[in-house]
């Protein structure tokens, strides 16, 4: 292969050195535990590539087992920042099974070139094992930029492969890895590979979770994780839109708790934050999947039901109703408290033409007569 193997080796010490470089600009605004873990297994393999060339002035046995270690150590990072980034912790079994690995390092280094090739080809696929593996059973559908990750790093591993059977049955081929050949242009195409796709790859993954945080910060409110007021009303103005093209009805249903207020005042703010919660839970329990809860403001609440007639919109406030006036919280105070709810039903029947703002209104004048009414019930609006 007509690769020049020392100017292959200098551009991969320079593209790790500037990729840690950026990783440690960038976290100081993007800051989380995977992507820091992951920028250390950067400087690994920038360290790892420094030990291999450093084979021209330190002992031949120094470069080869610090720069395989470093490897090794690179790979245990990754796949510990995949693991972080999935489910906010890493095993620690990843760890005893680095050290086993380092030991073979050492131990397996006096083979000669080729089997030794072959050696530290498997021990560095199954470091990387873990955390593709991991990324294929929990992240595939998370952020699509993980995909990335795993499928760069699952071509290494199969670079990796090739290499441990190469190296045996070629043993010519895998000579010093600073020599040109077939084995050290694989190797370091893969460690290019392994660079490029997967850290480009996890940077990208971090920032799409960071991006779809921030998207969530601003359309829901952070106490019930419902959908927020602004975001709600666009929602409203887009089901009902579609509802015109379709000739579907559209229901809105307002909520309110009752006598709130006296809840704050007897049992404090504390325990009142923990009724909107409890009561954001159950009200979404008794929802189907396209049915969405906002927090409008306060202790006020809009259920907004695509493709739902008056009947049934009446139908799914009454069965929130019942399953609020049966929920019992638990209070610092004195042991238990319940609370009821009282809502207002308004329907885009079919093939009506209406604006957010006027079902809005129905549904709100609805909600008021409920109240007027004696609490813990339900009106239905007028039709238009
Ligand atoms: P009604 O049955 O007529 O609706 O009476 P109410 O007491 O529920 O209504 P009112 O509008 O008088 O009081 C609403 C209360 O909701 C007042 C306010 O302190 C409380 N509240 C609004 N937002 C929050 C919140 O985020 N947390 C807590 N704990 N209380 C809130
Ligand atoms: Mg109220
Ligand atoms: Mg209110």
């Amino acid at each position: 292969m007509l690769i020049h193997i020392p100017t292959v080796v200098v551009t991969l010490i320079l593209g790790y050195a500037m990729l840690a470089l950026q990783m440690s600009v960038a976290r100081k605004t993007q800051d989380s535990a995977p992507l820091r873990i992951w920028n250390w297994g950067n400087w690994a393999f920038l360290a790892a590539f420094l030990f291999l060339v450093s084979r021209l002035a330190v002992p031949l046995w120094v470069s080869t087992i610090g720069g395989n270690t470093l490897i090794l150590v690179g790979l245990a990072l990754y796949s510990q920042a995949i693991y972080l980034f999935l489910h906010g912790t890493a095993p620690r079994s990843m760890w005893i099974t680095l050290a086993v690995c380092c030991a073979a390092v050492v131990a397996l280094h006096p083979l000669d070139y080729a089997p030794r090739s072959s050696a530290y080809s498997l021990l560095q696929v199954l470091m990387l094992v873990p955390g593709v593996w991991h990324i294929i059973r929990h992240g595939w559908y998370k952020e699509p930029s993980l995909r990335m990750v795993a499928l760069t790093l699952g071509l290494c591993g199969l670079g990796l492969l090739w290499r441990a059977v190469q190296a045996l049955n070629d043993p010519f081929a895998f000579g010093d890895a600073l020599e040109p050949g077939r084995g050290p242009a694989l190797t370091f195409l893969v460690a290019f590979i392994c660079m490029l796709g997967s850290g480009f790859g996890f940077i990208l993954a971090a920032l799409e979770r960071s991006a779809n945080h921030m998207e969530n910060l601003a359309t829901h409110d952070g106490l019930t994780e419902c959908l927020n007021r602004s975001a709600a009303v666009a929602l409203l103005g887009n089901t009902l839109q579609r509802a015109q093209r379709t000739g579907e009805s559209t229901s809105l249903v307002m909520l309110d708790l009752d006598h709130f207020k006296s809840v704050n005042d007897k049992y404090g703010h504390r325990t009142g934050d923990e009724v909107l919660r409890k009561f954001a839970q159950t009200a979404r329990l008794r929802l189907r999947a396209s049915d969405v809860l906002a927090r409008m403001g306060g202790e006020e609440f809009a259920l907004i039901l695509p493709t739902t007639d008056a009947v049934g919109a009446v139908h799914v406030a009454e069965s929130v109703r019942a399953a609020i006036e049966a929920l019992v919280i638990n209070n610092l105070k004195d042991g238990t408290l319940s609370v009821t709810v009282s809502a207002g039903v308004a329907c885009a029947a079919a093939g009506a033409v209406t604006t957010p703002d006027l079902l809005y209104h129905r549904a709100d004048t609805a909600l008021y007569a409920a109240k007027a009414a004696g609490r813990n019930r339900i009106e239905l609006a007028a039709d238009l």
